[in-house]
């Protein structure tokens, strides 16, 4: 009922060309598994490259970040409206950008709308700390961020995102969550707290991504709990086999 989605999230790694040849590593394996979306979402300066070896495909492009204006004086920044020359999605309130650039849920709420309003798929990210894991506060920190991200959103909009969990302390640590725990979050926090803003059959229609340490080897595992509909994969998206593996996995999974 979900169609699975797949992101790699490249984060600040390959040059335009190296870009290019990463995108055309996988491209012909990736087309080949139709039942997942499959996105690539390189650097911003990547993009055409990868555009321009997968545009026209029914492999997507993604931005990891946007500026919530149409154009202006906001040196250094990217719109969303620059981005939808080439891009299909965008991924939004990644706990790097929270932490490293002080981004707050209200902010990533009007990058949200934003990309919503100019025709882009935000990947919504959330999720707890350590400290916050190790306190037992995931439930309620993880719930506010999603109805931080999601305030003012018409029903019609929620079901255009899709959400991703990612619990900091398993991103890029090689410690992903249990497949059971990240299903537990999934299921019984994010989804929860969509159905408590729309209703329970709206959420029951959302994507929501699991993400942290998601691996060629543990992807399969992770993908067929019930409530994970894909992940949001960052280190193993930058080996085109492992990609290719977890994409297949998604399509074994929810097969
Ligand atoms: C990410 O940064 O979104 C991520 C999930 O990274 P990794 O897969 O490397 O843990």
């Amino acid at each position: 009922m979900r169609v699975p989605i797949i992101a790699g999230n490249w984060k600040m790694n390959k040059t335009p060309s190296e870009a290019r040849e990463l995108a055309a590593s996988m491209k012909d394996r990736l087309l080949e598994i139709s039942s997942v979306e499959r996105v690539l979402c390189p650097p911003f300066i990547d993009i055409p490259a990868v555009a321009a070896v997968v545009g026209g495909t029914e492999i997507g492009v993604g931005a990891q970040n946007l500026y919530p204006e149409k154009a202006g004086a906001y040196t250094g920044e990217i719109s969303p409206l620059m981005l939808k020359e080439l891009c299909q999605y965008v991924i939004l309130g990644h706990s790097e950008r929270r932490g490293y650039f002080a981004e707050t849920d209200e902010f990533i709420n009007r990058k949200v709308k934003s990309a919503l309003a100019n025709g882009l798929t935000p990947i919504i990210c959330v999720g707890e700390s350590l400290e916050q894991y190790d306190r037992g506060e995931t439930g309620r920190v993880v719930s506010s961020q999603v109805r931080g991200v999601l305030a003012g959103l018409s029903t019609e909009e929620v079901l255009r995102v899709v959400m991703a969990y990612e619990p900091i302390w398993a991103i890029g640590t090689g410690r992903a969550a249990t497949s059971e725990g990240a299903n537990q979050v999934i299921g019984g926090v994010v989804r929860a707290t969509i159905a408590e803003l729309v209703g329970a059959d709206v959420a029951d229609r959302v994507r929501i991504q699991y993400g942290g340490s998601m691996n060629a080897a543990n992807a399969l595992d992770l993908l067929q709990q019930p409530e994970i509909d894909g992940g949001l994969i960052g280190g193993a998206s930058l080996k085109a086999d492992d990609f290719v593996a977890i994409v297949r996995a998604a399509a074994e999974a929810k097969g």
